[in-house]
């Protein structure tokens, strides 16, 4: 049979009914399994058994989700997180001795940025950024404790591309782990290891659920890393529960539908922000203007949900905007079915210095559209209403 279409998997990858021969797949809301006897239970620990044991290490539910996310990215082993940062946490903690160096892109989400700064030295874990913009300086920052090379693209909020497939040489020439933050694309808009990641990172509580109801994350990739992840994360306890595995799973369902019409919605928003007066300038991948439009083509299915813009006006325009606004959610979560807008510079990327958001691409009137699921005419006629005088 031809290899599923990625719609298919995400409807039709399910756990195996029960006697009640169910449709819809059922909650497993148990935090332990039973044993037949005391030779179940010792080869069930012993791991000579493949057979859920306790919930920190694996449900049915968890095990659900895990199996549609790898088959979606091509990967060969998961584990679900309580959170994308419990996710990006633990796939660094997991793999990286004290002593080793991290090269990263400058522009990574907030949290993972503060992971690096404050956390990690405490662990002698350290690390260079290169500027999106400047990959050609990555050789230079690799030293022999390096070990891994991480990346988001697009970048949040500046939604820039790193061109994955020159990282992946990279990684592979210099015999380093390549590790992708894929969580603004999702799998179905782009699958990071086609170009030569390893492990794949993801905050399921953005596009993945789609209607901002859970926080999950999720790492997949290459089994022996994955196990070393699992081996982490079942000792240490950031599992996901059951039951949000329950949901996220249900809304992969839908991941294709949902994300085309965001990406549809978007480029619409997008391309009546550009001929707006008042816009000094607007990023979107999908966007011919965007100067990674032809990367953006190779490596993306479409553009993703997310559109960066600057008002005329400095911080004084942007202040009106955001209290003109009446539509639209001042919020700052993204990839939900309700429209968001985002001021970085004052909320998201705050703590950062005005030199730091510049090398991340923020500048002070930048905002962040989330283009939801309502109709495109009445999210642009509250843009509209926004800017104009
Ligand atoms: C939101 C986000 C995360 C963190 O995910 P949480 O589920 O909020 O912990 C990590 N990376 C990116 C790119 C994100 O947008």
């Amino acid at each position: 049979m031809k290899k599923q279409r990625t719609e298919t998997t995400a409807i039709r990858t399910q756990i195996p009914r029960t006697t009640f021969q169910e449709h819809s797949v059922p909650l497993y809301l148990t935090s332990s399994f039973v044993f037949d006897d005391a030779e179940d239970m010792r080869a069930s620990f012993a791991e000579e058994k493949d057979r859920t044991i306790y919930s920190r290490y694996s449900n049915p539910n968890t095990d659900e989700l895990i199996e549609k996310v790898c088959l979606m990215e091509g990967a060969e082993r998961g584990f679900a997180f309580a959170s994308g940062m419990a996710a990006v946490f633990s796939t660094f903690a997991a793999l990286l001795d004290s002593g080793d160096h991290i090269v990263a892109s400058r522009s990574v989400f907030g949290s993972t940025h503060t992971l690096f700064t404050s956390i990690f030295p405490k662990w002698g874990i350290s690390h260079s950024y290169f500027p999106f913009d400047q990959p050609e300086t990555i050789e230079s920052l690799i030293r022999p404790e390096t070990r891994i090379l991480y990346a988001e693209s697009p970048t949040n909020p500046g939604v820039d591309l790193l061109d994955l497939e020159l990282l992946g040489n990279l990684a592979k020439k210099h015999g380093l782990l390549l590790v992708i933050d894929n969580c603004f694309a999702t799998p179905y808009l782009q699958q990071p290891i086609r170009f030569g990641a390893d492990v794949v990172i993801h905050s399921g509580t953005k596009l993945m659920d789609g209607q901002g109801r859970v926080l999950a994350g999720l790492a997949v990739g290459a089994e022996a890393l994955i196990d070393k992840i699992y081996r982490f994360a079942r000792i240490t306890g950031p599992a996901l529960s059951p039951f949000n595995a329950w949901v996220l799973s249900k809304s992969l369902e839908t991941l294709p539908v949902r994300v085309d019409r965001h990406c549809e919605n978007a480029l619409a928003v997008a391309s009546f922000l550009e001929g707006h007066p008042r816009v000094n300038w607007v990023k979107y991948p999908f966007l011919p203007s965007h100067p990674q439009y032809h990367l953006a083509q190779k490596q993306m299915k479409a553009g993703g949900c997310v559109v960066a813009f600057e008002v005329a006006g400095g911080v004084a325009g942007g202040r009106r905007f955001f209290d003109r606004i009446k539509l639209l959610s001042l919020s700052a979560n993204l990839g939900d079915s309700r429209s968001i807008v985002t001021h970085p510079a004052s909320t998201t990327h705050s703590k950062l210095s005005p030199e730091e958001r510049k090398q991340s691409g923020i500048s002070d009137g930048m905002v962040r559209i989330s283009v939801g699921l309502e109709h495109p005419e009445d999210v642009i006629a509250d843009l509209q209403q926004a800017l104009d005088d």
